[in-house]
């Protein structure tokens, strides 16, 4: 495990200085957990030491590390460099649900806002897009099912005319409020009023990180960018603001995520299609397929070899499951380690 954490920053750390001069670093998704992954550079396979390198990185939480890579490279390769305004370690106890809950207590809510958290920053939270990529039974295209206008892409999600009157924004100046009111008896009441009209401000700058977007944007993925904590006075201020964007999170989770998976189930049941039906896939030879296994697991336990090369298959998703479940020993070690292993090379 050591020799591994020394050596994997090194060599990704290497691929991100190289950015410029290596075009296309192109992972093989579908490969990369059942068996290994191609280096492109302008569509030539890359050998030799590079090659080999990553031939030898081989275990689980290597892999982990490179899809996740991808998950997250547009905060690195694809933002000229302005990545380097995020506070990492401010980020990260956001995303890992430490602001509110201790690091070491699990429960349930703590777990769906954590997984809800990762999930969300890795642009992976379950919208039609992701659903018909993924071919999942009914899902006939990737157009929203609540205004049936847009592709329900994570952007869309927080767009969507269907919010109704819950915008980002409004959750946000919510949070600022509920957060305010409560906590800052101790402060100058000037000092609070300008408080609050920075944040304001910020939050409808241009996101660098996110060129197509203000930088509440960067708040609704859980990124937080070192501006905010630049306007923070003193260290209370910048707990005020940790609570705040905290409360935010829980707010987009409650009224506008949850809502919208609400509303999506209700015009799924009336189309018939139920949460056990959208486990299958949506094409036929794979729904086949899927039988088959079925009976594989069921009749023939005895056929060793055909159920690993199921278990492999299934490999990808298992990892990811691992990074997602909570309240599993692994938890900080794949929260913090991990993440910021890969985020701080
Ligand atoms: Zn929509």
């Amino acid at each position: 495990m050591k020799s591994v954490s020394v050596k994997l920053p090194a060599l990704k750390q290497e691929l991100i200085r190289c950015k410029d001069s290596i075009k296309e670093v192109v992972l093989k998704y579908s490969n990369i957990a059942v068996d290994e992954y191609a280096l492109r550079w302008n569509y030539n396979a890359i050998e030799g030491a590079y090659r080999k390198c990553f031939k030898e990185i081989s275990n689980n939480i290597n892999r982990i590390d490179l899809i996740l890579m991808d998950y997250v490279k547009d905060c690195f390769v694809e933002c000229n460099g302005a990545n380097v305004m995020i506070d990492w370690k401010e980020t990260f106890k956001l995303i890992n649900n430490e602001i509110s809950t201790g690091r070491n207590v699990t429960n349930r809510l703590d777990a769906s806002r954590r997984s809800f958290r990762v999930k969300n920053f890795l642009k992976i939270l379950p919208t039609y897009e992701i659903l018909y990529e993924r071919k999942v039974w009914g899902i006939e295209s990737t157009k929203c099912p609540r205004c049936i206008i847009e592709v329900e892409t994570w952007e869309h999600i927080w767009s969507c005319e269907n919010n109704g009157v819950f915008t980002e924004y409004k959750l946000f100046s919510d949070s600022i409020e509920e957060i305010c009111v409560h906590a800052m008896t101790d402060e100058d009441s000037n000092e609070i009023k300008k408080f609050k009209e920075n944040l304001v401000d910020i939050s409808t700058g241009r996101s660098m990180i996110m060129p197509l977007h203000n930088m509440i944007r960067e708040i609704t993925r859980g990124i937080i960018n070192e501006k905010w904590m630049n306007v923070c006075k003193n260290k209370n201020f910048k707990k005020i603001l940790r609570d705040i964007f905290d409360l935010y999170l829980m707010k987009i989770q409650e009224h506008i995520w949850k809502e919208r998976c609400n509303e999506v189930t209700e015009i799924e049941k009336q189309k018939g299609l139920f949460k056990d039906l959208k486990r299958k896939k949506r094409d036929a030879e794979d729904d086949s397929e899927d039988k088959e296994t079925d009976n594989t697991k069921l009749e023939n336990s005895k056929n060793r070899k055909k159920i690993k090369k199921i278990i492999k298959i299934d490999l990808e998703n298992k990892i990811k499951n691992d990074v997602f479940s909570v309240g599993s020993s692994n938890r900080h070690r794949i929260g913090n380690n991990i993440i910021s292993n890969l985020i701080n090379t």
